[in-house]
């Protein structure tokens, strides 16, 4: 089935552009359902918390009200509108996940890996100075915290499971063997994955997961939810088709996070 619902689309309660503008995008898309998982980070470590002030990430304070607005804008659409998270995770801030979650009782959650070494997976001027064998040091650690992140199963999907390869300084080092080891945890665990169209059309081009991944893990049946990764109403627009397409082309059922 083709997928009519997008459930990874940020707006300005991170670094998305604003909620109506965003919701109006998804009902222009034809989608009968949107996800919105802004950027949220609950981590009392230095690293992350200043990074979370200088970005201005704060859905850790402002989902109540983020909440209001949606509640507002499911008013005036038939459009199903899901009040959703896309957390950073870091096996040493599993305490404080643990209990934010409980507390802000969002419609799901979405756990994404963002951080490598204390910098940002995507900040590639932290990782062009670094050697060939630390590259890979560095690729391995990324896997194991993927692992670790559906061992501590409290996220309904794991999001853009191979985020690593958008970044030139770190594409190319993921083994056969990585994608096994995430294929062997997300059996045991209850998250799902995501078809992730953040990078399609720009530098790096392809779907999350990249073919040769999504292959080993359709061979065990793990099941995805379409997400267009949008800031921009356009991308969302532009975006939808494409993943469809994906789901039509790979022969995947697309499945949902709710309940
Ligand atoms: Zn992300
Ligand atoms: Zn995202």
């Amino acid at each position: 089935m083709t997928p009519h619902a997008d459930f990874h689309v940020h707006s300005n309660y991170s670094d998305g552009r604003p909620l109506p503008e965003m919701v109006a995008a998804a009902e222009r898309a034809g989608l009968e359902a949107v996800g919105i998982t802004d950027h949220c980070n609950v981590s009392n470590r230095s690293v992350p918390m200043r990074a979370k002030r200088e970005h201005g990430f704060n859905l850790d304070l402002t989902y109540e009200r983020r909440r209001e607005a949606l509640e507002s804008l499911r008013a005036a659409t038939d459009l199903a509108i899901y009040d959703g998270v896309e957390l950073d995770y870091d096996p040493r801030d599993e305490p404080e996940l643990e209990s934010f979650l409980e507390q802000a009782g969002f419609d799901y959650a979405i756990g994404s890996v963002h951080e490598l070494d204390g910098a940002c997976i995507f900040d590639r001027s932290a990782f062009a100075d670094r050697s060939e064998s630390e590259r890979r040091d560095l690729v391995d650690d990324y896997y194991r915290k993927i692992v670790s992140l559906l061992e501590f199963d409290a996220f309904d999907v794991l999001g853009h499971v191979d985020a690593i390869e958008r970044t030139p300084e770190l594409r190319g080092y993921a083994t056969t063997e990585h994608y096994h080891r995430v294929a062997d945890a997300l059996v045991e665990s209850s998250s799902v994955l995501e078809i992730n169209a953040g990078r399609v059309g720009r530098e790096y081009g392809s779907f999350h997961p990249e073919p040769s991944f999504l292959e080993i893990l359709r061979d065990r049946n793990v099941r995805f939810v379409p997400g267009s990764d949008a800031h921009r109403p356009a991308e969302l627009v532009d975006r939808v088709p494409l993943f469809a397409d994906r789901f039509v082309e790979a022969g995947l059922e697309s499945t949902s996070p709710i309940g």
